[in-house]
């Protein structure tokens, strides 16, 4: 079977345990006969999937009872609408913290909506860091503070985050949830698209907490009122049953790895390695992202000569390096370690960044 390092941003990387168990079961589900692509949602089976699925993520990051867990489709994009058409409402303003592309993407639908605000941005530092959450001045009357925890295409994440009090603070966490525990409580709602660090592409996960659904007005079509898919527990319509499978056995593949703790710790040590190389080579790989903002989900970087880094390129997919392509927006290079990439692809990334620094240096 042919391997290759695959560092791409999203779709992206499964553990290989996780692909394995998905073709041993594939033509039989647990001894049903049958196979999960074609399963009913209302059976039992799925209903014991679907259930189980979002105890494990409870389990997994901590999250507090008063807290619903729903699996839904159209990606973190269809995110970007329905916050604003479920809680941008009663003539209150929203205000957004303003770091890089899917901010941007997710201010743009909220202006479709409502008076939306940029509370904080890091435009005018091309997006090297992420927002000051301490500057930002809160006012009580905001319908809510939307922020993105890692900026994928910037390769920009924040350290801490801070409580918002009465006013409910969201974030999109599509490209760094599970990969180190956070304070759940801190937020009224979190999604993420699957398919960066929780499974595949198809299903998106929102965590929101139970109390804010009600502010949700009766108007908005049943397909986007989170409250109607929270109360018919995800099953409002048919869901996407095979990525949600896959999320269950992501999910399981991460407790028997030690939980969330444990993964962020390998998560650092993944990230240190690849900054540290950069940054211990005089200047011939630049990290993009501002040090302090540095991401450990996507390191982005450049090489101090366009037509050196051109040729890296071409290495890099000739030695069997997938996904090192920046995104057009931010140029250079970019490679992305979820969960699912290990310590030795990133190492093994490493050593043939250290070979071509001595060819080419
Ligand atoms: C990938 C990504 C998105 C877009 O997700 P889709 O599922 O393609 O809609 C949104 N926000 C962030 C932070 C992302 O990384």
């Amino acid at each position: 079977m042919k391997q290759v390092y695959n560092f791409n941003a999203g779709p992206a990387a499964l553990p290989l345990d996780v692909m394995l168990q998905i073709q041993d079961e594939l033509l039989d589900l647990q001894g049903t006969g049958l196979s999960i692509l074609e399963i009913s949602h209302r059976s039992k089976e799925y209903e014991n999937i679907n259930g189980e699925t979002q105890q494990l993520l409870k389990e997994l990051l901590n999250i507090p009872s008063d807290y619903e867990v729903l699996f839904l489709q159209g990606g973190a994009s269809t995110q970007f609408a329905m916050v604003p058409m479920n809680f941008l409402t009663g003539g209150r303003k929203a205000s957004y913290l303003h770091s890089g592309t899917w901010s941007g993407k997710a201010i743009a639908e909220a202006r479709k909506i409502g008076e939306t605000a940029i509370a904080e941005s890091s435009e005018a530092d091309h997006f090297k860091k992420v927002p000051n959450l301490n500057r930002m001045k809160i006012d009580p009357e905001t319908a809510y503070i939307h922020l993105t925890s890692n900026e994928t295409i910037a390769g920009t994440q924040y350290q801490n985050f801070i409580n918002t009090g009465e006013v409910p603070l969201f974030a999109d966490m599509s490209s760094d949830i599970l990969s180190r525990p956070i304070d759940v409580s801190n937020f009224a709602l979190i999604y993420a698209g699957a398919q960066k660090n929780l499974g595949p592409s198809g299903v998106t996960v929102v965590i929101v907490k139970r109390k804010i659904l009600e502010r949700i007005p009766a108007s908005i079509p049943d397909i986007m009122n989170y409250r109607i898919h929270a109360n018919k527990r995800s099953l409002f319509h048919t869901p996407p049953v095979f990525a949600v499978y896959i999320v269950n056995l992501m999910l399981k593949w991460i407790r028997n790895n030690g939980g969330v703790k444990a993964i962020e710790q390998r998560n650092y040590r993944k990230a240190n390695l690849i900054y540290s190389t950069i940054d211990k080579s005089g200047g011939f790989y630049n990290g993009l992202a501002h040090p302090e903002s540095r991401s450990m989900m996507n390191v982005t970087f450049s090489i101090f000569n366009e037509g050196i880094e051109k040729h890296f390129l071409q290495e890099a997919e000739q030695n069997g390096f997938v996904g090192v392509k920046g995104h057009r927006d931010a140029g250079h290079l970019r490679v992305s370690i979820y969960n699912a990439v290990t310590y030795e692809q990133c190492q093994a990334l490493t050593d043939f960044m250290l070979d071509f620094q001595k060819r080419f240096g």
